[in-house]
């Protein structure tokens, strides 16, 4: 798919699925929140869901944790505008709480759709919500982050939520270099990237892991 195409696809498909109805969360939300950025992204980023600012403006990380991500952003040497942001839940939970099963698997198509549109050559999962739900697994965010994984060809790399690392300011450091990981992906001209070591097989390490999965999807 060209980029001109991939553009015409994503904004079709936004038209499509701004009005959507199919879990009550949209009959709280003040806005849709599809997600940001440029459709032929080298890298996406998936966070949870819309907090209140994101909720009011219909922009995704656009409080506190988005100013955070904005900022790591340019430690890389990117604009938000050169890569994609979206989350797993297009609409707010009220109060901030977590997702629920039902919300996730009801939104999750919306998430993969955009991801088969853009088809980023690295999606960067922002905390445990999108961590386990892109890579099938129960396995904790601190396990996973900076770890790479190759699914379809593609590359997974998850890292500490932005809003978790702004309560635990300890964790900051690693977020950085997790960043500074993430620039080498893109940089990397092979399909295989640099730090080949991490490559891990996601059917062993995910093996088992999806029976549980229900009871553990929880915030970050
Ligand atoms: N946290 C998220 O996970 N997504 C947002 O858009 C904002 C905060």
């Amino acid at each position: 798919m060209g980029d001109y195409d991939k553009r015409e696809k994503l904004k079709e498909f936004y038209l499509k699925i701004r009005g959507c109805q199919e879990c009550e969360l949209s009959r709280s939300r003040t806005k849709f929140v599809f997600g940001s950025g440029s459709a032929y992204a080298p890298v996406m980023f998936v966070g949870e869901a819309p907090g209140k600012n994101e909720d009011l403006q219909g922009l995704p990380f656009v409080g506190q944790a988005g100013k955070l991500l904005d900022e790591l952003l340019d430690s890389i040497g990117f604009d938000r505008s050169e890569v994609f942001i979206a989350n797993v839940l297009k609409c707010r939970p009220p109060g901030n709480r977590d997702p629920r099963i039902e919300e996730i698997n009801t939104c999750k198509s919306y998430l993969l759709e955009q991801i088969k549109i853009i088809d980023p050559k690295i999606i960067c999962t922002l905390g445990k919500i999108s961590t386990q739900l892109l890579l099938n697994t129960d396995k904790g965010i601190n396990t996973l982050r900076g770890k790479v994984f190759k699914v379809d060809s593609r590359i997974i790399m998850p890292i500490n939520h932005p809003a978790a690392v702004l309560y635990t300011p300890s964790r900051m450091e690693i977020l950085k270099q997790d960043f500074q990981k993430i620039k080498r992906l893109i940089d990397s001209d092979s399909e295989v990237p640099a730090c080949e070591e991490d490559i891990l097989n996601l059917e062993s390490e995910t093996t088992g892991d999806k029976q549980n999965k229900g009871e553990q999807l929880g915030l970050f």
